[in-house]
């Protein structure tokens, strides 16, 4: 029994990249989003994995766990996971689907909670830039008010409203642009908004 448990046990998976690894040239560079994708985000599904191997063999075993510690890791992993496998589908080539303005129900979303697109992008710009040490700018709505907000979110899991759905990432840990813009977070943030997939983050916003 305890070896059918631990073989049916669904595991994390990394998610192959929705586009060509040097797709989003010369905004972020083939080298970097393959080190990205490959080994960091590979890491955070190993570690996720491998975390709730340690609860599985210590429940079988009945061993006792340092809850606090594992459960702290578990919660780091798990957000790199989910908001990489977020943030990958948020970007496609420049003029390719990529940059521009948002349309659809995005965009009047975004007209009438910031005014203008420019606001919306000056603010989740400054959102971005100012994480302290690694982080992310991620756009997201509030299920009880319907409305869009800007979250910073500090490592992966800190700083996340609970239950709010999130239509848009932007990774600015240094492992994200460092290979092309060295400490430059400014530029790579400028980047970005040249290969946004503003279709992908319309569609999550409508599957809501
Ligand atoms: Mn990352």
């Amino acid at each position: 029994m305890a070896v059918e448990m631990m073989t049916t046990q669904r595991k994390y998976e990394l998610p192959p990249l929705p586009y060509a690894a040097d797709a989003l040239e010369p905004q972020i560079s083939k080298e970097q989003i393959s080190i990205h994708h490959d080994k960091h985000h590979q890491g955070y599904v190993t570690g996720a994995n491998a975390n709730l191997e340690r609860l599985e063999k210590a429940r079988q075993e009945g061993a006792e766990l340092d809850m606090k510690a594992l459960l702290k890791e578990l919660s780091f992993n798990i957000g790199g996971h989910v908001l990489h496998t977020l943030f990958w589908p948020t970007m496609a080539p420049a003029g390719r689907g990529g940059g521009g303005t948002p349309g659809g129900a995005l965009a009047d979303l975004i007209e009438r909670e910031w005014g203008s697109f420019n606001r919306f992008k000056a603010e989740f710009t400054k959102a971005a830039a100012s994480v302290e040490g690694s982080g992310w700018a991620a756009l997201a709505c509030c299920p009880i008010t319907d409305r869009p907000i800007i979250m910073q979110i500090e490592k992966h899991n800190t700083n996340v409203y609970p239950s709010f759905r999130i239509l848009m990432v932007l990774d600015v840990w240094e492992h994200a642009y460092y290979l092309d813009y060295q400490n430059n977070r400014g530029q790579f943030i400028d980047a970005f908004w040249n290969v946004v997939n503003w279709d992908t983050v319309d569609k999550r916003l409508e599957n809501i």
